[in-house]
C-alpha cells in the first residue's frame, strides 16, 4: 500500500504536505507532486496537511483518479525529491 496524490494537486505549489513526511517520499513534477510508493510507509501524516484533499491511500483513490496510482509510481522515479515547503511565485 502507499499514498497517492491526485488531480486536485495540479497547479498547487503550496507544498504544505512535504514537511510532515518522515520518509521524504514526495517528488516534484512540473505542475503537481507525486509520492514514491517504494518509500511511503502509510503513516497518514500528509493527509491533513493538504488543503485541497488531493492525497488518498491507494485503496481509497476515487474511481475517476485511479490512473494516478500508476502515475505516482512512474513519475516519482523520474522527479526530484522535495522536502521543504515552496511557496508559489
Ligand atoms: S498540499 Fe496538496 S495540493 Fe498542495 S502540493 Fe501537497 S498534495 Fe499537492
Ligand atoms: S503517508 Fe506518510 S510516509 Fe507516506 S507520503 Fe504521506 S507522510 Fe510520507
Amino acid at each position: 500500500m502507499a499514498y497517492v496524490i491526485t488531480e486536485p494537486c495540479r497547479g498547487c505549489k503550496f507544498t504544505d504536505c512535504v514537511e510532515d513526511c518522515p520518509t521524504d517520499s514526495f517528488r516534484e513534477g512540473d505542475d503537481m507532486l507525486f509520492i514514491d510508493p517504494e518509500t511511503c510507509i502509510d503513516c497518514d501524516a500528509c493527509i491533513s496537511a493538504c488543503p485541497v484533499e488531493a492525497i488518498f491511500p491507494d485503496h481509497e483513490v476515487p474511481q475517476q483518479w485511479q490512473h494516478y496510482i500508476e502515475m505516482n509510481a512512474t513519475m516519482s522515479q523520474k522527479s526530484p525529491m522535495i522536502t521543504e515547503i515552496r511557496r508559489a511565485e
